[in-house]
């Protein structure tokens, strides 16, 4: 049974790297195929993960963000502590022009910064930064019932989340994993706060 698991895992981390060498030379059609055959061997490998987060990754270069955002919905279900996949996900929402929904992802994809490069880092809070430049931003249960938020609350709410963001990251020092401070965002909607680890 053990030598049956370790032949599976081994098949899926070959499939993996094929993938991730394709992709690399920015051959994405055949990078997925790859990715794909890895998925398909199973949530419980190894690979599993970051094959769905690489995937996403290749969809976007292909232009696909809502085939991005469906392959990165799974990976986020599976572990919603891969960042990696929030991260891409919030950019896919931005190409499809869903702020809101990328400012959620962005916020939980600066949530803890385990197996984020320092590089995504940063990545991930000009990105939110941008975003809260243009928009007011929005909690989950709030988006769910598609009410508008009042508009001069809004307009405050924003300045407010956009001085946050902008204190942490002039506070941040990226290279380091380490967590520094926390802040929020506030939802323009019902007040309530999201936590976000800097
Ligand atoms: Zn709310």
């Amino acid at each position: 049974m053990k030598a049956n698991t370790d032949s599976v895992e081994d098949a899926a981390e070959k499939l993996f790297d094929k993938g991730c060498k394709y992709q690399l030379r920015g051959k994405h059609r055949k990078a997925i195929q790859y990715f794909d055959q890895a998925i398909a061997m199973g949530a419980g490998t190894t690979s599993y993960l970051s094959s769905l987060g690489l995937k996403g990754r290749s969809l976007m270069s292909l232009g696909k963000p809502r085939d991005a955002i469906q392959t990165l919905t799974i990976a986020i279900e599976d572990d919603p502590d891969y960042r990696s996949a929030w991260l891409i996900r919030g950019e896919a929402h931005c190409a499809i022009k869903k702020y809101d929904a990328a400012m959620r992802d962005m916020c939980n994809a600066c949530g803890d910064w385990s197996g984020v490069s320092p590089e995504q880092r940063q990545h991930a809070y000009s990105l939110l930064h941008d975003l809260l430049k243009k928009n007011a931003f929005v909690c989950e249960p709030c988006a769910r019932t598609g009410k508008k938020p009042d508009k001069a609350n809004a307009r405050e709410i924003k300045k407010q989340n956009l001085a946050q963001v902008k204190r942490a990251m002039s506070s941040l020092d990226f290279k380091h994993y380490t967590v520094s401070h926390q802040f929020s965002v506030t939802c323009a909607k019902c007040g309530s706060e999201t936590n976000i680890y800097a």
